[in-house]
């Protein structure tokens, strides 16, 4: 058997052992198995990983290394086009198949289906599997036989196909070839941030790797779930999952959620979390149907939309100085982290569209880069629906007040007490709106408007008048 030509085995969005059908494949087929990892940046181009989640990357690849040295395997490291790192490999290796598991991002699409036409003229077996999603996005249809845009019955949809299937174990073993191919040194892919202070934030809040992941998973089941449906709003608790990075990376797949989720609790504690990974599964749907989701609209009126171009504005936001204190602690705690809440997403990018009037594809790219879960489908969905112009989206008319979202969802200004902390010693009653406080208060609080704490970078409600303006033009044309 050490003689039989390998399985290359291409780990991309797949970043574990459990449940890995490419892997448990490649196993059955009895022959040794060399594990890749490829740094396609290249073929990715504008959507390479950004900042944070190269972070991650690094960490993940650390960890999923050291488990397949566990189990007699290895993890060989290339970077540049993937058709040419493959290439290179059968070559090296003998290899005379190749497997994947499959990604759903136009494109990575594009190239996979150029590979593996590529490799099967050559006579290369190529097998190609779902680790990442409940369905496959083609496996779900809308009645008149099109893709959903709208998430009720696509859930519906979704539900009614029922189980997603057995879970495979890890391998104990994996046999590796005798003389591994060479591989890169991850250090000089050189992901970790050059800022020292950025690196640190995110080691201190993140543990990367499949364990970790499924530490996370049953700790959540085994507390904040049960209260999900009532304290996921609330950015000042734990009420969330935080497996957002772990599903982007496949460091544990939706199916191991599912089926732990629906032997763990009763079906009314997890039905709302069920909910939030079929909106991961629609969003997924929504960008495979539609690639070009995440730069144009998916109304397409929205076009012709007349954003403002204010520079000054987008690095207020980004900095976390806009003077809305919910804002700047939603901006401030993914500088820190990586990571923000989904109720400060939502009010953060509400703000930059309807408050700052610009655009929703610039609030996407500093997400891109500052997230350790940044995922091209999920971040394009989003930014669309608050914007108004995707499927299934608020209306753009719905602007969010950020002051009463503040007062609503973080009453007590726990949140942003700890990301704002210039504004911790003001009352619970004015932590959100510390422009409409008298003097004597901000004094007895030790804040000096403009000098400690900025001043609102916009009045909200001439804001609103404006954004409701320019909507109201783009119906008139
Ligand atoms: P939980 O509440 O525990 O939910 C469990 C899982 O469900 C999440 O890990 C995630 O995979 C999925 N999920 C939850 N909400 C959504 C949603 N609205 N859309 C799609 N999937 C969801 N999520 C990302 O994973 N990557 C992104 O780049 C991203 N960008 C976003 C941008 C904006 C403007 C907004 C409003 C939301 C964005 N989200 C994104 C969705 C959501 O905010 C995060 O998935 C969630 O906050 C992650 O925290 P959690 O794991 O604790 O979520």
């Amino acid at each position: 058997m050490p003689d039989a030509a390998p399985t290359l085995l291409w780990f991309r969005r797949d970043l574990r052992l459990a449940d890995n059908p490419a892997l448990t494949e490649a196993i059955r087929r009895g022959r040794p198995v060399v594990a890749v990892y490829i740094l396609d940046d290249e073929d990715a181009g504008e959507w390479a990983s950004g900042g944070a989640s190269r972070w991650w990357l690094h960490q993940s690849l650390t960890r999923l290394e050291a488990a397949l040295r566990q189990r007699g395997g290895r993890l060989v490291l290339r970077r540049g086009a993937a058709a040419e790192a493959l290439d290179r490999l059968v070559v090296e290796t003998g290899a005379d198949a190749v497997y994947w598991n499959r990604r759903y991002e136009p494109w990575a699409t594009a190239r996979d289906q150029a590979i593996k036409a590529t490799l099967t003229l050559r006579g290369i077996e190529v097998r190609s599997f779902n680790a990442s999603l409940l369905r496959e996005p083609w496996e779900i249809a809308s009645k008149a036989g099109g893709p959903y845009r709208v998430f009720t019955p696509f859930w519906k949809a979704l539900r009614a196909m029922g189980d997603p299937g057995d879970l495979l174990a890890a391998p104990a073993r994996i046999a590796a070839p005798e003389i591994a191919p060479v591989s890169d040194n991850l250090d000089s892919w050189a992901m970790t941030p050059t800022k020292p202070d950025w690196a640190f934030g995110l080691r201190a809040a993140w543990e990367a790797g499949e364990d970790a992941a499924l530490q996370r998973l049953e700790a959540f089941l085994d507390g904040a779930a049960s209260e999900y449906a009532n304290r996921r709003n609330f950015p000042g608790t734990n009420g969330t999952s935080r497996l957002s990075p772990h599903l982007h990376f496949g460091e544990i797949g939706p199916r191991q959620i599912w089926h732990a989720a629906s032997f763990h609790h009763n079906e009314a504690a997890t039905d709302q979390f069920l909910a939030e990974i079929a909106w991961r599964e629609f969003s997924h749907h929504l960008l495979f149907h539609f690639p070009n989701l995440p730069t144009e609209p998916l109304r397409s009126e929205f076009t012709e939309f007349q954003w403002a171009d204010d520079p000054e504005a987008l690095a207020v936001w980004r900095n976390g100085m806009t003077g809305y204190p919910i804002v700047d602690a939603g901006m401030r705690e993914l500088w820190a982290t990586g990571w923000m809440h989904n109720r400060v997403r939502m009010i953060v990018a509400s703000f930059l569209v309807k408050d700052l009037l610009l655009p929703w594809q610039l609030g996407a790219r500093w997400f891109w880069d500052t997230l350790v879960d940044a995922d091209l489908a999920n971040n394009s969905a989003s930014w669309q629906w608050v914007a108004g112009c995707g499927a299934d989206a608020a209306p753009f008319f719905r602007v969010f007040n950020p002051t009463l979202q503040g007062t609503k969802f973080d009453p007590q200004g726990t949140y942003v007490r700890r990301w704002v902390p210039e504004l911790s010693r003001l009352p619970d009653s004015l932590i959100h709106a510390p422009s409409d406080a008298r003097l004597v208060d901000l004094g007895d609080a030790g804040v000096r408007l403009g000098h400690d704490y900025p001043l609102p970078v916009v009045d909200h409600r001439a804001a609103r008048d404006r954004a409701l303006a320019a909507f109201r033009e783009l119906r008139a044309a």
